[in-house]
C-alpha cells in the first residue's frame, strides 16, 4: 500500500516522533500552522473515521487519552488547543490514513466552513 502514513509508522520515512505505543504514533506536522502542530495517527490503516466500525471506537478514545497526554507534557493543556479530524475530499482530508491534527501554542483564529 502506498500510504505516507504507513511509511512513517514503518520508520521507512523519517518523522519528528513525540509520543508512540503499540496502537498510535504522534509526530509533529511537517507544514505547521501554529507552534505546536502534532498529527495523532493509529498504526493500524483506516482509510478514514468513517471506515472505523462501532467495535472498533475504543482506538478514538485512545487517541484522545494521547492528545490529553502529549498536552500535558508539552504544557498546552492549560491555555488549550483545537482538535481536527479532516475527513473524505470535502473535508479537506489530503493523507487518506486516519489521523488527528493537534493544534496549540497560540490563539487560534476561528474556522472557516
Ligand atoms: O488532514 P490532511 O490529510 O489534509 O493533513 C495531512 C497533513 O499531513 C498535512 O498537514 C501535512 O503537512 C502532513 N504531512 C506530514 N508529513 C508528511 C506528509 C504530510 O506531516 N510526510
Amino acid at each position: 500500500m502506498n500510504c505516507i502514513f504507513c511509511k512513517i509508522i514503518e520508520g521507512e520515512i523519517p518523522s519528528q516522533k513525540v509520543y508512540e505505543d503499540e496502537k498510535v504514533i504522534a509526530f509533529n506536522d511537517i507544514n505547521p500552522v501554529a507552534p505546536y502542530h502534532i498529527l495523532v495517527v493509529p498504526k493500524k490503516h483506516y482509510e478514514s473515521i468513517i471506515d472505523i466500525n462501532e467495535n472498533e471506537m475504543e482506538i478514538v478514545s485512545h487517541i484522545h487519552n494521547v492528545i490529553n497526554k502529549i498536552a500535558s507534557e508539552k504544557g498546552f493543556d492549560k491555555d488549550g488547543f483545537r482538535i481536527i479530524n479532516n475527513c473524505g475530499n470535502d473535508g479537506g482530508q489530503e493523507v487518506k490514513h486516519l489521523h488527528y491534527h493537534v493544534l496549540a501554542g497560540k490563539k487560534l483564529p476561528l474556522y472557516e466552513a
